[in-house]
């Protein structure tokens, strides 16, 4: 019997599942011991995750009743990859972390903060030992703790490069915020630190691993919409504080547009499938506002696809939340609304069928999209995978971001050279 099914067994089969839970964490320990997985050591990868280590739990309910999920695989601490999360703020405590207790394969190593106070408080609630908290100073000492074998950067926008190239050159593998950075400099230096530091760099673009979008990449490719003609979205936020780092273009890299509004033009390259060739964009920036004196308010734009595809886009930080995409073909339209959202999203696609309009909301089950990307991460570092959406994908990103700022800039349409190769990885495996 292989070490994953032999810990797997107790639970099922003892009759006390408080002592059958004991049992089995000790016989996990024991195993674990005894196959030599003790805590792994700098640029060790831990074995492929193992679906037989899945938890089963009895059924509860009659056979008319949807049945329970079955949790798991709960992959021991040992054979998780351990995350050092750099910047302490909105995203990391309220998102990133709580993420963490849903992910399979991850777990939270260390902590990087410039607030001791603060990052010992998360620790305790995390249990991360003293040793394994660092400030952006002893930062690069990660590279002597055996505990973390990635870097998750959530700092402002422009602070991306430098912990990216830091913690690459620590021998880290990174998983990066959006926007990637702030510049296509920036993007090419971040990229040229992993490949030198032979660590896997991505961008984590929550929404390509979110299961309502995957499901309209499938329509797309399988030819549900037809040819696809159009695609509509928003995204905008009605900015609070004008001292915060968003405001600042030196920080932020810009306003509304590398913050929400490249949601919608990823969302554009990556549910169709094609790469923009032109764009025309307008932007707003009512200086006399004080939130609005360093970047823009708002910004729409088009853009144009070599096969005809037009997407229309428009972001703002003056607005009241409003997230919504719709991608239209010949035969039918898929809609997300809200869209982009971390919970709630709802795809809705409309057709006709035997000469009658179909407008249908497919149940599909949300799921935590921070812990699938966390998971895809970590499934690409524990096998030696390509990240579905590395460095490259971040860099066209800004390489569109600098076209639209052009065209606003300039009030002439701007083309956009196609990515040498496509810019994504494989699938992300069903998680
Ligand atoms: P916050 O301002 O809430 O947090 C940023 C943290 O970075 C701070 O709390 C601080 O942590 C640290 N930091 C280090 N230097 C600075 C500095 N000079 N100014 C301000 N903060 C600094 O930002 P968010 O958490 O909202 O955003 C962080 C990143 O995550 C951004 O790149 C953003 O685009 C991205 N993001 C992505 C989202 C997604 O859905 N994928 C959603 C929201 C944000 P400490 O006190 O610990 O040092």
């Amino acid at each position: 019997m292989s070490l994953f099914a032999s810990l797997a067994r107790d639970p099922e089969t003892s009759s006390d599942p408080a002592s059958s839970r004991r049992s089995f964490l000790r016989g996990a320990t024991t195993a674990l011991a005894a196959a030599g997985l003790g805590p792994l050591a700098a640029g060790q990868s831990p074995t492929k995750p193992n679906a037989q280590d899945a938890v089963h739990l009895p059924e509860l309910h009659a056979d008319t009743e949807a049945p329970d999920k079955t949790p798991g695989p709960f992959e021991a601490p040992s054979q998780r990859t351990g995350f050092a999360v750099v910047g302490l703020g909105t995203l990391s405590l309220n998102q990133i972390l709580p993420a963490f207790a849903k992910s399979k394969y991850c777990r939270v190593a260390a902590l990087v903060s410039g607030d001791r106070d603060k990052s010992r408080k998360i620790a305790a609630q995390y249990g991360i030992p003293d040793r394994s908290l660092y400030d952006y100073k002893t930062y690069d000492q990660l590279a002597q703790n055996p505990d973390v074998q990635a870097i998750y950067i959530v700092l402002p926008n422009s602070l991306h490069a430098e912990f990216v190239v830091r913690g690459a050159k620590a021998g880290k593998h990174i998983l990066c915020e959006k926007p990637m950075a702030t510049s296509v400099k920036d993007c090419e230096r971040m990229i040229a630190a992993c490949k030198a530091a032979n660590v896997k760099l991505m961008i984590a673009y929550r929404q390509q691993y979110e299961p309502m979008n995957r499901q309209i990449i499938k329509m797309v490719k399988e030819g549900k919409l037809g040819t696809v003609k159009s695609f509509i979205a928003t995204n905008g936020q009605n900015q609070g504080d004008p001292a915060q780092w968003r405001q600042k273009l030196a920080l932020a890299g810009g306003g509304c547009l590398p913050d929400v509004g490249i949601y919608c033009f990823n969302a554009a390259r990556f549910l169709s499938g094609e790469e923009p060739s032109e764009v025309v964009a307008f932007t707003t920036q009512p200086k006399s506002d004080p939130r609005f004196t360093e970047v823009e308010e708002s910004c729409g734009f088009t853009l144009h696809f070599p096969s005809g595809l037009i997407a229309t886009c428009s972001t703002g930080y003056g607005i009241h939340r409003s997230q919504f995409l719709r991608i239209e073909g010949e035969k039918a339209w898929a809609e997300l609304s809200p869209a982009f959202a971390y919970t709630g999203i709802k795809l809705k696609t409309n057709r006709t069928e035997d000469g009658h309009n179909v407008l249908s909301e497919p149940s599909i089950e949300e799921k935590d999209q921070f812990a699938l990307e966390m998971d895809h991460m970590a499934q690409c570092v524990q096998q030696n995978l390509q990240p579905h959406t590395p460095g490259e994908e971040g860099l066209h990103d800004q390489r569109i971001t600098d076209a639209i700022y052009e065209s606003a800039r300039t009030g002439r349409s701007v083309k956009i050279a196609p990515p040498p190769q496509p810019t994504r990885g494989p699938d992300p495996q069903e998680s």
